[in-house]
């Protein structure tokens, strides 16, 4: 349902009568039109249904966000730099990369661990709903009201 889009693409919708601004930004903005107060939600009527379907697309960055940062192996939290992607059936005996084979893992697990699968995750990697992807670190006050948390 959610998507974060810059600015400038949120008034311009609302401007074409595509999109429906429920709530607003108190600062305003200065356009060749006057003074515009920024939208903080917008709801793009013809493409609502495609939104909420949207799939979440399968990247390192994705894969870190499902596991809150965490390791699938010891349970702690890092850094992303310190985190690698690691297939818990291994590639090397045909593990394929979907999301119900890939977790997050520590650089220090994934060594251990290797090319095996003697360890096994904490969690059931599965495929995310969008919104559990696109709220993660961005949530501003007004979003709260539109945002469902599982
Ligand atoms: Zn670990």
């Amino acid at each position: 349902v959610l998507r974060v889009a810059p600015w400038k693409d949120a008034v311009c919708l609302e401007y074409q009568g595509k999109g429906l601004v429920l709530e607003r930004y108190p600062e305003h903005v200065k356009t060749v039109k006057g003074y515009y107060q920024l939208p903080a939600v917008i709801v793009i009527k013809d493409r609502f249904v495609k939104f909420v379907r949207r799939k979440v697309k399968m990247r390192k960055k994705n894969i870190f966000i499902r596991d809150k940062f965490k390791c699938a192996y010891c349970g702690q939290t890092f850094d992303r730099e310190k985190l690698t992607v690691d297939h818990v059936y291994p590639k090397s005996k045909g593990g394929k990369s979907t999301w119900d084979n890939l977790v997050t893992a520590c650089i220090l697990c994934n060594r251990i661990k290797g090319d095996t699968d003697k360890m096994k995750p904490l969690w059931k990697p599965y495929e995310p709903k969008a919104h559990q992807v696109f709220i993660v670190g961005k949530i501003q006050p007004e979003w709260r009201n539109y945002i469902v948390e599982d």
